[in-house]
């Protein structure tokens, strides 16, 4: 068990992603759009949005890290490249969470610059700071560091069922419990 207390619940994220699913449906009518999931956070959210989506359409992944010390470039290198041509497609980016948008605006930029007839931004959460990046469609804002359903503090928690806050100082005692259990 764990005791990270919930900020959007089981079921307010499924009510918020089928709303979502359902408006991306009606905008992208007769498009057949791709949708590109960052991985590896937004592996979930992609995974309920698709089955909300009712159009035709296809998935895919990116994995993307930024260059360590030129984060203000917005620089990132591509760890896992899409498998398909992407000329003239609708694309879609999937994102978890959007702070700065750095990562987003580079990836964005890459995509029309391979020729897409489109590019979007798709993310479950947005921090309530300046972004270098407006998505398009957005589920939750949040200020908080925040947890679960794919989002992940140093690769845990991305199994929880819903989002939840993250404070390092009570987790100790159940970091520490674990730890205690795998010795
Ligand atoms: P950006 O390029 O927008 O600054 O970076 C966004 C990325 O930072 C997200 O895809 C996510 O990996 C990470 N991130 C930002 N805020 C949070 C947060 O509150 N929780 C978690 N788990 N990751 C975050
Ligand atoms: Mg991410």
């Amino acid at each position: 068990m764990n005791n990270i207390p919930i900020l959007f619940s089981k079921e307010e994220i499924e009510d918020c992603v089928h709303k979502l699913g359902k408006e991306i449906s009606r905008d992208y009518l007769g498009k057949n759009p791709l949708f590109v999931g960052v991985l590896k956070g937004s592996f979930v959210f992609m995974a309920d949005l698709l089955r909300s989506v009712d159009i035709p359409c296809s998935m895919d992944f990116m994995a993307v890290s930024s260059y360590s010390g030129v984060k203000s470039t917005g620089s990132v290198k591509i760890n896992k490249d899409l498998s398909e041509d992407i000329a003239s497609r609708h694309i879609i980016i999937v994102e978890d969470i959007l702070d700065s948008g750095l990562t987003l605006t580079y990836l964005k930029r890459l995509l029309q610059a391979r020729g897409a007839a489109s590019v979007k931004v798709i993310t479950l959460l947005e921090k309530e700071v300046d972004h270098a990046i407006k998505p398009d469609y957005c589920g939750f804002r949040c200020n908080d560091f925040v947890v679960g359903y794919g989002l992940d503090y140093n690769e845990r928690y991305r199994n929880l069922p819903y989002i939840g806050v993250f404070n390092p100082e009570a987790q100790k005692e159940t970091l520490n419990g674990v730890n205690g259990i795998l010795d």
